[in-house]
């Protein structure tokens, strides 16, 4: 299988893109409900479908046990060459592979718009950010990772020690369907650019893409088997795992993570677990309400809500409460799905959102925008519930959708600790023009935005991911290149000491002397 997955079927798409100037595939017109069928693990083709018009987008065959195992093996040898290229020489083929995607970017960001939903605004931000963290990690890694030499300590003086960093050799990537692009880079182009060779297996809903960022690979470094992709649903997931992978790096929901984490414990295999969210705001009575209303009104609802890091919860001080409702309310009221934001790329999720509407609603929260009738699938438009208690689905789970919470708290305290009161731990925001840091520091999440919404997601140089239910490891910056090394210890013995302490049969005045270490070092 190498590096190509499908390379009938990813020509074809290829072709079709260039010949027609925009994605037109054989159009087979597909319900809601075929698309349900779709999901069907027995089936040995994947075909991948437009969420809005249900049209065929692209099909893969499903990659078998055997031909994963395949991929994996074909990785590892191609990983060898890769690892034993120089800093300098990685970097420059990674730079090739960045400028080549962006030369055929009407490519991507039409697949973007056509298998994922994204309106055109959407589908910009998630190739930018993709490619600036390309470069990134293309440019920072020689720096990050280079030999790094560590004081050996009065015990042993004569050694020079120094760790270095070395690829694991094949990370297996898991990467689920809202940021196709985006979010599985975050981990592909780390561990490449670490050294690494890299076998992938998008989400079922965006197969077309992932292959299109394999064969850009390869069509920009000619390297067949470095990257490669195979394909399928949570079964060819869970083969890859099993795999041999040297590590597993996953993004996609808490239940799935227990089971990926489930099959790699089967061999020892490390993983990256980067989980789902509830991510909570807290508008503190100095915030500026007006920017806070409008940035997160956008961060509930940008990509049709499906963010990891998506604001789902927002707690706002009494004092500003009514002036923040009023202006979040004037805010969504010029917003609309379809325009502003695509569809609901899962059809099974609109399922949850719209229980979590009615569960907000039933356990006594009011809707201030919207309502049950803002889904109209595959769209739903933004959705304001207001005042929902604590311990509701619609406040305690992952929505997913373009549905927001708002709370009346006393103040900050109150605020903060609603924040800290769920499982999840991914990101959070802060609005206040003077305690925002303070603020900040007391949030129990991994990323923390204060006075705009997920920033950090677009800083190459920060980690990003959670803690708690929302997983635990990094992708990006400098972390996330750690990530995909591990440490090896190195000392070199460079003279011989007066005292003999690595032999048997010391002397007396060996034992003396190692006595006199310890205590020195007891003491200080
Ligand atoms: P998902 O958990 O349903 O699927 C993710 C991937 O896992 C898919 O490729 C799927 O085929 C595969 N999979 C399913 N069952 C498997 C199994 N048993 N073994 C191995 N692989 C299996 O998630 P999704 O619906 O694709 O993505 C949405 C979720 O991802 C949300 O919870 C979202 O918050 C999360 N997410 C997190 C981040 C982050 O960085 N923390 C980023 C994006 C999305």
């Amino acid at each position: 299988m190498g590096s190509t997955g499908c390379r009938h079927c990813a020509s074809s798409v290829e072709t079709n893109i260039q010949r027609n100037g925009a994605l037109h595939y054989g159009m087979i017109a597909l319900t809601l409900d075929d698309m349900s069928e779709n999901l069907k693990p027995s089936e040995t083709v994947l075909r991948s479908v437009d969420p809005v018009t249900g049209s065929q987008v692209a099909e893969f065959p499903v990659t078998t046990a055997d031909q994963v195992a395949e991929a994996v093996g074909n990785a590892r040898r191609a990983a060898t060459a890769w690892a034993a290229l120089s800093v300098d020489e990685r970097r420059t083929e990674l730079l090739r592979f960045k400028r080549l995607i962006h030369a055929r970017r009407n490519e991507i960001l039409a697949l973007l718009t056509r298998e994922n939903g994204k309106v055109a605004a959407d589908a910009e931000i998630e190739l930018t950010l993709t490619l600036h963290h390309l470069d990134w990690a293309a440019r920072h890694a020689g720096r990050v990772l280079r030999p790094r030499g560590v004081r050996s300590g009065l015990m042993m003086l004569n050694q020079a020690s120094r760790i270095e960093r070395k690829p694991y050799g094949v990370v297996g990537v898991i990467g689920p369907w809202n940021y196709p692009m985006y979010t599985p880079m975050g981990s592909i182009a780390y561990a490449l650019a670490a050294g690494n060779a890299v076998v992938f297996k998008p989400s079922e809903f965006t197969s077309a893409i992932g292959q299109w960022l394999a064969d850009t690979f390869v069509a920009a470094t000619g390297r067949d088997g470095l990257f490669a992709v195979v394909h399928g649903w949570g079964a060819t997931g869970a083969d890859l795992c099993r795999s041999g992978v040297d590590k597993l790096a996953f993004t996609g929901s808490a239940p799935t993570g227990r089971k990926v984490m489930a099959a790699c414990a089967e061999t020892l295999t490390p993983v990256l677990m980067e989980l789902g969210g509830k991510d909570a705001a807290i508008v503190a009575a100095d915030a500026d309400v007006r920017q806070a209303a409008q940035a997160l009104l956008w961060g509930a609802t940008m990509n049709s809500g499906q963010s990891c890091a998506g604001v789902e919860r927002v707690y706002v001080v009494e004092a500003v409460a009514s002036r923040f409702l009023d202006a979040i309310a004037a805010a969504a009221g010029s917003v609309e799905a379809g325009r502003d934001y695509g569809p609901v790329t899962m059809p099974g999720q609109i399922a949850t959102i719209a229980r979590h509407i009615d569960s907000g609603l039933s356990d006594g929260g009011s809707a201030l925008v919207g309502g049950r009738d803002s889904v109209r699938a595959p769209f739903v438009d933004p959705v304001v519930l207001v005042d929902v208690p604590q311990s509701s689905a619609a406040v305690r789970e992952e929505t997913f959708g373009p549905v927001v919470t708002v709370n009346r708290v006393p103040d900050v305290d109150a605020a903060i600790a609603a924040a800290n009161a769920v499982e999840y731990g991914l990101g959070a925001v802060v609005f206040s023009k003077r305690d925002g840091e303070s603020i900040a520091a007391r949030l129990d999440v991994g990323m923390v935005s204060i006075n705009d919404v997920i920033s950090y997601g677009a800083v190459p140089a920060l980690p990003f991911g959670g803690n708690g239910g929302s997983g635990f490891g990094r992708i990006h910056g400098e972390p996330g290149l750690l990530e995909f090394t591990t440490p090896k210890a190195v000392t070199r013995r460079r003279f011989r000491l007066p005292v003999e302490v690595s032999a048997h049969g010391r002397r007396r005045r060996d034992e003396w002397a190692l006595t006199a270490i310890s205590r020195l070092v007891g003491r200080r």
